[in-house]
Order: C-alpha cells, then structure tokens, then sequence
C-alpha cells in the first residue's frame, strides 16, 4: 500500500538543506509539514561560492528581491570564467554564459567565424560575446531588452553560508520547522526498509514519510543507512584535495571567477564584495599537502584572513540519488570539483525535479526510476564537460598533464570530441546544463580547431561574409556604452530601492 507524503523531514542545513526547504515550502504551501535538522557542533562545508546563471530562476521563483539577496550575501555578478594557463601556460580563455554572434538560419555562427579565421580574421570568436566584451573591460550593467544580440547572461558570486541563512530566514517564516540537534539513530520500516524516524542525541525523536538526506559527505541516511553505492569516478577526475583560504578583497571586484592552472591542479579566485575566496584543487598522488599549501600561498592577491582548510573528497555519485524514501541532495549525492561551479546548480535541479515528480499519494517506482535516470545523466554530463578540460591540453610540465591527456575517455566526451573536431558541430544532450556555446567555448580555448565549417557558408562571398561579421562585431558592443564597471554598478544597484 502507498503511504501518502504528509511530513518531509530535511536532514542537514547546509546549503543544500535550506534550498531544499525554502523551495519545497514555496511549491507545497499548506499541503505537507516540512522540518529540517542540523547541527551546529558538526557545522557545515562552508565553501562554493560561484555559481551558473539558472540560479537565477531559482531566487526569482522564491520571490526574492536581487538586491537584498546580493546585499545578504555579499555577492557580485558572474559573467563566466576565466581560465588561465589550461591549454598552455601563459595563455587563456573564457568560458562565458554568453554565446558568440547570431545564428544564421540553419547554420551556427562558428561555422562562419571558422571560415573567416581560416582565410586569416584575426578576431577570436569571443569578440562576438557581449559577456567577453564586459568582462575584458570589467563591467556590468543590466540590460532591458528582448533582442537576443543583446542577451547577457550573468550569475553570482556569493557567500554560501550567507545564502543559507537567508534561506533560512524566508523557510523558517514560511512554516518550515527547524530543530537543532545531532542524529545519531536512524529507524527502519523492518519490511521495506523505508526510514521511519531519526532520533537526535538529545532523545527527540523526528519521524516523517519522505527523507531528504543533505548530510553532505557523511551521507547519513542513503549512503549509511540505506547502503545506496558510490560510483567512484577518479579514474577519469584525479582531483582528490581542495584547499581553500580566504582573503581581503582585491581593489577591484572581476565579474568573472578566475580558475589559474599550474603544473598540478587549478586554483580558483573569486571575488565577493568583503572578501575573496580562494582555493587549490589538486590530487593527493601528484603532490603533497604541503606543496599544494606553498603553491596557494605564494599565489594570492591579498592577505589571508583566516586559516587554510583542507577539504577531501572523492569524484562521483551516489548511484540512486532517489532509493526507497531517500531522496539525497547535496554533497550527499555526490560531487564534481568546482572547476565549472556546478555543485550549487545540482542541488537546484535535484530539488526541483523532486517537486515536479513529488509523490504526495504516495512513492511510485516509475517516478524514482526517472528521476534516477535523468540525474545520472545530468551529473554525467558535467562530468564529461570538467573532463574536457583536462584532457585537450598541451602542457608538457609535470606527469600530471601528460596524464590527463592519455586518459580513456567516456564513449559521449569521446564522440562530442570527435564530430566538433571533424565537421564543428556540438551535440546536446537534453539533460546536459552546458549548451551549445559553452562546449564551443571550451573545446575551442582547449585548442580544437574544427577540420571544417559547414558548406552553406560558401553561398556568402568573402566580402558578404566580411560585412556580416563586423555588423555582427558592431551590434555586439553597442550595449558597452551603457555599462558601468562593476564596483560601481554594484554600489548604484545596492544603494537605490
Ligand atoms: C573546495 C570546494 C569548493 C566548492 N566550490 C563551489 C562553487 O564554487 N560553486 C558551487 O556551486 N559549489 C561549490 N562547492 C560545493 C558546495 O560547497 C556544496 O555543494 C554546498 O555547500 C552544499 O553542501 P551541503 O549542504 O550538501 O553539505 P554541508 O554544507 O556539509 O551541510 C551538511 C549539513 O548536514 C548536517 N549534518 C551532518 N551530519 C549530521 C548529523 N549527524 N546530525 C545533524 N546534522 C548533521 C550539518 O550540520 C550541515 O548542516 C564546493 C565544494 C568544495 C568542497
């Protein structure tokens, strides 16, 4: 017999633990009782701090005003990310949200930059990114407009302990109950399984219908108690380390992350408007904590204000994120190094195709079964796409990217590779988050540089092809005449309203 969804109890409130809640209260209002335990005394990651643009979509559904949440969080706007030293050292590219130029009936505009670049255009594709153009010169505005042309694109980078507790803040007014406490016993249906209740050191006992494990690494509930499988995935990601460290922020606030490659690993920065997050990934069998220490140290734009913190991890994920009544979310689900910033955007996906598959008359396994497939999917995606990164390089300074570059890949990564390089097309998968433009981006910074460009390019002649692109050049900066350079939009926009 089916039992009916009356009480969702959120085990963990770290950033996954009060997205959850505040979005599961907005949609299910009324309908179910929600309540969310953590603990102070085990504390949460407390790092992720970049994030991709659909976040978006997520506050404005919440309601939540741009300005309060950016005031809240001491965040700043995200135009892409810049990476440094990948392909070569020395050189680098962006990975923005924007997509270069304008398509052109059937064919996509790279095909017809290729053409020009081949026949010696000296522009960069990213000369036709509106996000290109503010990020090279640092600025921002907002643009109100329903020309595609004009389309930016833009996330956040913010503080994701403040997020949570702003979340927090709406959740707990909405209706969500919040009890403070350790769990330390878990309690079973003994016929299905299914968890029924977890008991707090305290002795308070917590029961509920649905479970939604955001424990973070400890994943108590799906990993622990209900022994779901970890699919291990550092053969193909070897980053098994983050360091991480932050400092006073730079005079000048970047409207991009910056993820600097060295001869082991990556670095991140990244710009609030207090401070600066900084961090090394990096893997445990190529180099020694100690080494990782000395390299993020020496490699920082302001002084530390607090201390270095070590943070391990092992690529992968559970394998059903959806098992029994679990559903785990969050750094319980698993993890992808934050090389593209995706950590935050699976706990919104995750949370938000629960809801749009929420079993209120009860569980049905056609649900769980789709659920399943569609986040292995997506997870699987980005994986490929961090992979990507590592694999097209030509970095001859450590065994570390020799490696990468002789890595069996995925079969999808492996074709996607391939057909781009032949014939400069991209596939999509549905449930992929990057799309076209930014596999485009990335296999291009990387330097593939495809074979051809596609035949009905040739119907323009050179010159045609040549005024096409500079009109294309010139409407793409018309809007920069409007924008402000960061810091100072983000004071005009935080002052007023
Ligand atoms: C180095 C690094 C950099 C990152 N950078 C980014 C980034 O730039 N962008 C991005 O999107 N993501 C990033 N992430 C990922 C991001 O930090 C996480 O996805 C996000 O913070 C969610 O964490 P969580 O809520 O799942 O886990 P946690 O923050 O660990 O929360 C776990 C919660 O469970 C509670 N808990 C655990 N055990 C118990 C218990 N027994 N009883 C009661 N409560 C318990 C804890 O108290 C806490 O409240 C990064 C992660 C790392 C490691």
């Amino acid at each position: 017999m089916q039992t009916p969804i009356k009480k969702v109890v959120i085990a963990g409130g770290g950033t996954a633990g009060w997205m959850t809640a505040a979005l599961m209260q907005k949609v299910l209002q009324g309908q179910i009782e929600i309540e969310l335990i953590e603990s102070e005394d085990i504390g949460i990651v407390g790092v992720g701090e970049a994030t991709i643009p659909p976040i978006q979509v997520f506050n404005q559904f919440l309601g939540l005003d741009e300005k309060e949440f950016l005031r809240e969080t001491n965040g700043t706007i995200k135009l892409a990310i810049q990476f440094e030293n990948w392909r070569v050292d020395g050189e680098s590219y962006l990975h923005t949200f924007g997509a270069p130029g304008a398509n052109v009936g059937f064919c996509n505009f790279q095909h017809y930059w290729l053409k020009a670049y081949k026949s010696g255009l000296e522009k960069s594709i990213w000369e036709y990114d509106l996000n290109y153009l503010c990020c090279i010169d640092e600025s921002f505005n907002k643009i109100n407009t329903q020309n595609p042309l004009f389309e930016m694109p833009y996330a956040y980078h913010f503080d994701s302990s403040l997020y949570g507790k702003y979340l927090r803040k709406i959740a707990e007014k909405g209706g969500v109950i919040r009890t403070e406490g350790i769990i330390e016993h878990i309690q079973q249906d003994p016929t299905s399984g299914h968890i029924t209740g977890l008991q707090l050191r305290s002795g308070q006992q917590i029961n509920g219908d649905l479970f939604i494990d955001c424990t973070g690494t400890r994943a108590l509930l799906s990993q622990k108690t209900l022994g779901v499988e970890y699919e291990d995935w550092s053969h193909w990601l070897a980053a098994d380390s983050a360091l991480a460290v932050q400092t006073n922020r730079f005079d000048k606030t970047l409207p991009y992350t910056r993820s600097i490659a060295h001869d082991i690993g990556w670095q991140w920065r990244i710009p609030l408007t207090h401070r600066n997050g900084n961090g090394i990934v990096f893997s445990s069998q190529y180099m020694s904590d100690e080494q990782a220490h000395d390299r993020l140290i020496n490699n920082l734009d302001s002084e530390p204000v607090n201390d270095v913190r070590k943070i391990s991890f092992k690529t992968g994920r559970t394998k059903e994120q959806w098992h029994k009544n679990v559903i785990s979310v969050g750094l319980a689900s698993g993890f992808l190094e934050p090389l593209e910033s995706t950590s935050i955007h699976l706990i919104q996906s995750a949370i938000v195709r629960l809801l749009k598959l929420f079993p209120h008359q009860g569980i049905q396994q056609s649900a769980v079964d789709l659920y399943n497939e569609e986040s292995k999917t997506e997870y699987e995606t980005i994986r490929d796409f961090i992979i990507l990164h590592y694999y097209v390089n030509e970095r001859n300074d450590s065994d570390f990217w020799r490696d990468m570059r002789t890595l069996p890949l995925p079969d999808r990564l492996a074709h996607k590779i391939q057909v781009f390089s032949d014939v400069g097309e991209i596939f999509n998968d549905q449930h992929d988050i990057f799309r076209d433009a930014s596999w485009l981006q990335v296999m291009l910074g990387q330097g593939i540089l495809p074979k051809d460009y596609h035949p009905s390019v040739n119907q323009m002649s050179d010159a045609q092809l040549s005024d096409m692109l500079a009109k294309v050049h010139a409407a793409k900066r018309q809007p920069l005449a409007k924008m402000l350079p960061h810091d100072e939009f983000l004071t005009h926009y935080l002052k007023v309203g």
